[in-house]
This record gives structure tokens, C-alpha cells and sequence, in this order.
């Protein structure tokens, strides 16, 4: 069996991780995984039962009714299916992300998505972008990047997705969301976000999209070359 690439990315909410790794794989010819989307479905699964996402047991008892797959339109966009359901614009909704966050913390959830997601990884060459994926999922990735940006430049990029969604969330609550979910995701107890030591540090707040993929391309191929 041949050994599949893996290019791990991680770092906090809005800092262009989804937009960035997409086109990297998509440069590189590598398959995309989004698993901040993973978490969404099982946060949506529990904002639509009415489970509350700190709600352990009520989260738990979720996972053996959750069929969730991952698919690719031919856009090669990754869209998410829960229980045979597309739910890939629902589980973009701002309130999601509250919900996401919250079961992420639970270990059980961790568990229940960790071999998923190495499975993935083991069948493709991956870009796969979340929180823990460089430390966590894939320790032994060839290359490792943490991708960051200053809390105002992230909740402003977040604001205007939002806009653009039609989704009229203002400014200073995104701000708050954002602040809020780096402190929730940074201090858990189970796999926080933090960069991993080999993990290279790539900072957006100055870039635009076209300049952090430049740079996020030449990571890729420096350390692929390696
Ligand atoms: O990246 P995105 O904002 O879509 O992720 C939603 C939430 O899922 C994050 O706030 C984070 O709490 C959680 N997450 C995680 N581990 C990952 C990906 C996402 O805990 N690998």
C-alpha cells in the first residue's frame, strides 16, 4: 500500500483555514477535509433535538443515531450528509457554531470522529483543516501548519461571509464569538487548540487570500520536498 501525503492545518475560527486548505488541496491535487463540518453536523443534531451542546450524556446519546458521511459535489466542494440528509448550508448557520464548539469539547464526540477521520486520511492525500489535526488526528503528518490571524481581522472576514449569506449577525457579536470560541477551544480539556511543536506558523492578519495561498503553497512545497 502506498503511503498517502498529509498536509495538516489547524489554527482558530476565521482565520481562512476553510477557503486556504481548500485551495491548496485543489493546487495540489489532494482531497479536502473539513472537520470543523464533521463537528457542525453533530452540533446541528443537537440544536435540531433540542440536546443542549454542554448536556454530556444527551450529546452521547446522540452518536449511535448519527450517520454522517462526507461527499464532493463536482465543484469538488465537500458537502455533509447526516442521515442521509445534505446539510452542508444548514450547518453554516451562526448559531451552529455555538453548538459545534460546545460538542467538540466532550471526549466522546472526539472518539467517536477520530477514526473517521485517520481513515480518510489513510485512503487519500489530505489537506485536512481543524483544530487538532496536526497534534491530535494526524501526528505524523509531512506537513504541518498553523494558520492564525489577530481576533478583530478574523471576526471581520467571518462578518462579511455572514453578510454575504444574507445572515444580518453584527460585527461586535461576531467579535464576541470569536474571542469567546478561541478561549473555549484553547482551554478545554480535551485535544485545545495549540500548535503543534513541528507545526510551521503561518500569520494572515496582512495578507490577503492570494498571498497567504501563495505562502501556504510554498510551506506545502518545501516541506513535501524535505
Ligand atoms: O472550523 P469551524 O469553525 O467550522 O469549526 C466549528 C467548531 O468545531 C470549532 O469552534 C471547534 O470548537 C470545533 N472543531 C474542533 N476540532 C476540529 C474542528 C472543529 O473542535 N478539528
Amino acid at each position: 500500500m502506498t503511503k498517502h501525503r498529509s498536509i495538516a492545518i489547524d489554527g482558530p475560527s476565521g482565520a481562512g483555514k476553510s477557503t486556504l486548505a481548500r485551495a491548496l488541496a485543489k493546487a495540489l491535487g489532494y482531497l479536502y477535509v473539513d472537520t470543523g463540518a464533521i463537528y457542525r453536523t453533530v452540533g446541528l443534531q443537537a440544536c435540531r433535538t433540542g440536546v443542549d451542546p454542554e448536556d454530556r450524556d444527551g450529546v452521547v446519546a446522540l452518536l449511535p443515531g448519527l450517520d454522517i458521511r462526507l461527499g464532493y459535489g463536482e465543484d469538488g466542494v465537500q458537502r455533509m450528509f447526516l442521515n442521509g440528509e445534505d446539510v452542508s448550508q444548514a450547518i453554516r448557520q451562526h448559531e451552529i457554531s455555538r453548538y459545534a464548539s460546545g460538542v467538540s469539547a466532550l471526549p466522546e464526540v472526539r472518539a467517536f470522529l477520530l477514526d473517521r477521520q485517520r481513515q480518510l486520511a489513510a485512503e487519500h492525500d489530505v489537506v485536512m483543516d481543524g483544530r487538532d489535526i496536526g497534534t491530535v488526528v494526524l501526528p505524523q503528518a509531512d506537513v504541518k501548519i498553523f494558520l492564525t490571524a489577530a481576533p478583530e481581522a478574523r471576526a471581520r472576514r467571518r462578518w462579511l461571509e455572514l453578510q454575504q449569506r444574507g445572515d444580518e449577525t453584527d460585527y461586535e457579536t461576531v467579535l464576541r464569538d470569536v474571542i469567546d470560541r478561541d478561549e473555549k477551544d484553547t482551554n478545554r480539556a480535551t485535544a485545545p487548540l495549540r500548535q503543534a511543536e513541528d507545526a510551521v506558523l503561518a500569520d494572515t492578519t496582512q495578507l490577503d487570500l492570494e498571498q497567504s495561498l501563495d505562502l501556504l503553497i510554498s510551506i506545502a512545497k518545501e516541506r513535501l520536498q524535505a
